[in-house]
C-alpha cells in the first residue's frame, strides 16, 4: 500500500451519447448511449424528474419509449423498469453496454424538449438517461443533425474530432447546458474578450436580431459593472421565437421564449430585454451565488429552499433596474414597471397570508401549481422579492447616506458564498447587516418572515418619491361599485374565474365557475359586466342570477367599493437635494464598485 496505488485509479469512463433526428417531423430524438458498467452484474439508470430553476416535478420519463440494451457482442440485455424513472439492466459482466431509447419532444417550454422539421431544442434533464449513482464522470454528446440542419449550438465544451461533438465534465453540466440544432441566426459580440452569442430560432424576417444583440451587449456591460467581472468564458442567449414565453437560467447560457413581434413595439421589446436581463443576472445570482439547498441537486425529488425571494425576487428587481441603468429604458418607464409590481403585491390578498420565505418553501406545491384560490392564499416570491429588494436598497442607501447599497450586499454575498456551499437565509441577512451597518432584524421579521403590510414610507422618503395621489372618486358614489370577482368571456358565457377573499361576492356566496346570466333580472352580456356595474352605487343591493352546474341560483350581493389603487410612483414636487442625489445614484447604479 503506497501513494502510487491511490494515484493509479484511472479517470472515470464517460457515458457517450449519440443523438440523431431521422424523422424530426415526428418530434423524436433518438438516443444511443454507451454506458460503462464498472463490470457490475447490473446497473441502475435514471432520468431526472425536474430541471433546476423550474421547481416542479415534471416526470420527464413519461416521454421516453423503447428502451433497449445490448452487450458488446450485440446481444440484447434484459431491461427492467424498476421505478417510474429508473431502468435496471443486467450487464452479463460486460465493461460497457449500449442503451437505446427515443424521446418524444413536443412541449414548447424553456425546461422541456421540442423537435420539429426546422430545429431541435433539447434540455439535459428530459433527454439524458444516466447512471443512477451519479458518480462523477464525463458525459459526451455527439450529434447527427437532421438533413438540412447546419449547426448545433450549446455552451458545452467542444471535443476534438469534428463538428457537433461535446463533452460535459459531469452530469450537472450536461443538465445545465441546453442544445439547439438547426439553422438559427447567430449574433456574436465580445465583452472583456469573452464571446457572447444571441442565437435566434425563428426570426421569420420580423424579429430584429441585430438590434437585440446590440442592446444585450449593453445589459452585459451593465451587469459586469455591477459585479466587477464576468464569471464565465462564454455565454449564449438562446432566443426561441416560438410564440411562447418564459426563460430559464444556466451557468453559461439561458433559454428565452418569445414571439416574433417582440422587437416591434417598445412595450414588448422592453419586456423582452427585461426577460433577457433577468436570466442573465442569474449567471451570478442563483447559478453561482446560490441558496445552500440548491446544490448539489437531488434530480429525483423536490429541493426546497426559503431563499427564492432573494434568488428570484432580487434577480427580478435587478432585471429591470439594470435595463434602466444601461440607458435602454427611461426613468419614467422604470418607475412605471416598479409601480406595477408594487400594485400587484398590494392588491393580492395572499400577501397577508403567506410570507416571502414560505412562498419560496412551497414553490413546488403552490407557485408552480396555481389555481383559482391562489391570489387569496399566496404571494409570488418574484413580486414580493422585488419589492423587498426595493425597500432594502433604499434602507441601506439612507442608513449610509448613499455610501452603500444593495449592490454592495450582492457583491459581498458573492465574494463570501459563491462556490460549492451557498448561503442560508441567516447568512445572507448577516451580509446585508454588515453592509448596512445596522440591524435589519425588525425589517426581516416583518418583510421576509412575516405577512404584515410593508411600510413604504422610508423608501419613498429616501428618494423623494411619493405615490401619485389617486383621482378623487365621484363624491356621490363613494368609489366604483365592486363585487370582488374576476370573470372571463367564455365564448359568450360570462364565467367567474376568481372570487376575492372577503369581498362582497365572497361573503354573499358567488362561486368560481358560476355563469353570470343577469343582475336584477336584466341580462348581462359577456362583454358588458363593467358597464352594468357602473349603473349602480356602492352599497346598492343587487341580485346576481347565475347558472351553477346547470341550475339557476339567485345570489343577493351588496356592492362594495373597489379598493383604492394609488400605487403609482412619482418624484415628489418638493424633493430635497439629498433625496434627488440618492434617487440619481440608485437609478444610475452608483456608487460604482470600488476598484
Ligand atoms: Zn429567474
Amino acid at each position: 500500500m503506497h501513494a502510487a496505488t491511490a494515484g493509479a485509479q484511472s479517470a472515470p469512463e464517460p457515458i457517450r451519447y449519440a443523438l440523431s433526428f431521422p424523422a424530426p417531423q415526428t418530434h423524436y430524438v433518438e438516443v444511443t448511449a454507451s454506458v460503462p458498467t464498472g463490470r457490475r452484474a447490473d446497473v441502475e439508470l435514471m432520468m431526472a424528474v425536474w430541471t433546476p430553476g423550474s421547481y416542479l416535478v415534471r416526470e420527464y420519463a413519461r416521454n421516453v419509449e423503447a428502451v433497449t440494451a445490448s452487450g458488446p457482442d450485440g446481444r440484447a440485455l434484459d431491461v427492467d423498469k424498476s421505478k417510474k424513472n429508473h431502468w435496471r439492466i443486467a450487464t452479463g459482466g460486460a465493461p460497457a453496454i449500449t442503451v437505446k431509447y427515443r424521446v418524444y419532444c413536443r412541449e414548447m417550454s424553456v425546461r422541456t424538449n421540442w423537435v420539429e422539421n426546422d430545429f431541435a431544442l433539447l434540455n439535459g434533464a428530459p433527454t439524458f438517461i444516466t447512471l443512477a449513482d451519479l458518480a462523477p464522470r464525463p458525459h459526451e454528446v455527439v450529434i447527427t443533425p437532421a438533413s438540412g440542419w447546419k449547426r448545433s449550438i450549446t455552451a458545452l465544451p467542444s471535443m476534438a474530432g469534428g463538428d457537433h461533438r461535446y463533452r460535459a465534465p459531469d452530469y450537472d453540466t450536461l443538465v445545465d447546458s441546453p442544445i439547439v440544432v438547426g439553422n438559427p441566426a447567430v449574433y456574436d459580440f465580445d465583452v472583456d474578450g469573452k464571446k457572447h452569442s444571441l442565437v435566434d430560432v425563428g426570426e421569420g424576417g420580423v424579429f430584429d436580431g441585430a438590434r437585440a444583440a446590440k442592446d444585450l451587449e449593453a445589459v452585459v456591460k451593465e451587469d459586469r459593472r455591477l459585479w466587477g467581472s464576468l464569471p464565465y468564458d462564454r455565454y449564449i442567449f438562446f432566443n426561441m421565437i416560438t410564440e411562447s414565453g418564459g426563460g430559464l437560467e444556466h451557468k453559461h447560457s439561458t433559454v428565452l421564449m418569445t414571439n416574433r413581434w417582440a422587437t416591434r413595439t417598445r412595450r414588448a421589446y422592453l419586456a423582452w430585454l427585461q426577460l433577457a436581463s433577468h436570466e442573465y443576472f442569474h449567471a451570478w445570482n442563483i447559478k453561482r451565488l446560490r441558496p445552500a439547498e440548491l446544490g448539489p441537486f437531488d434530480y429525483e425529488n423536490e429541493n426546497v429552499t426559503r431563499s427564492l425571494w432573494i434568488a428570484e425576487g432580487f434577480t427580478d428587481y435587478y432585471a429591470d433596474l439594470q435595463v434602466a441603468r444601461a440607458g435602454l429604458q427611461t426613468r419614467d418607464e422604470y418607475l412605471e414597471d416598479l409601480s406595477n409590481t408594487i400594485e400587484l403585491l398590494q392588491t393580492t390578498p395572499g400577501r397577508l397570508v403567506q410570507s416571502a420565505e414560505m412562498a419560496s418553501f412551497d414553490a413546488w406545491i403552490k407557485y408552480y401549481r396555481p389555481d383559482e384560490n391562489t391570489n387569496n392564499t399566496s404571494i409570488s416570491y418574484y413580486t414580493k422579492g422585488t419589492v423587498i429588494a426595493f425597500l432594502l436598497d433604499a434602507k441601506i442607501r439612507k442608513a449610509t447616506a448613499g455610501a452603500r447599497s444593495l449592490d454592495d450586499v450582492m457583491r459581498a454575498a458573492y465574494q463570501k458564498f459563491s462556490g460549492p456551499k451557498g448561503y442560508t437565509p441567516e447568512q445572507f441577512r448577516a451580509v446585508a447587516e454588515e453592509v448596512a451597518g445596522t440591524s435589519l432584524k425588525a425589517f426581516w421579521e416583518s418583510a421576509v418572515e412575516g405577512t404584515s403590510e410593508l411600510d413604504y414610507a422610508e423608501a419613498l422618503a429616501a428618494y423623494g418619491l411619493r405615490f401619485k395621489p389617486a383621482g378623487a372618486a365621484p363624491a356621490d358614489r363613494g368609489g366604483r361599485p365592486w363585487p370582488g370577482i374576476t370573470a372571463r368571456n367564455d365564448n359568450g358565457r360570462l364565467v367567474i374565474t376568481q372570487v376575492q377573499r372577503d369581498s362582497p361576492a365572497d361573503v354573499a356566496g358567488l362561486n368560481v365557475d358560476d355563469e353570470i346570466l343577469a343582475i336584477d333580472d336584466f341580462r348581462v352580456r359577456a362583454d358588458r359586466l363593467e358597464n352594468r356595474l357602473e349603473q349602480y352605487r356602492t352599497g346598492d343591493k343587487v341580485t346576481f342570477l347565475v347558472a351553477r352546474r346547470e341550475q339557476l341560483v339567485r345570489v343577493p350581493v351588496t356592492l362594495g367599493a373597489e379598493p383604492a389603487k394609488g400605487w403609482r410612483l412619482e418624484v415628489a414636487p418638493g424633493a430635497s437635494e439629498m433625496q434627488r442625489r440618492l434617487l440619481d445614484a440608485w437609478l444610475r447604479g452608483e456608487p460604482s464598485p470600488r476598484a
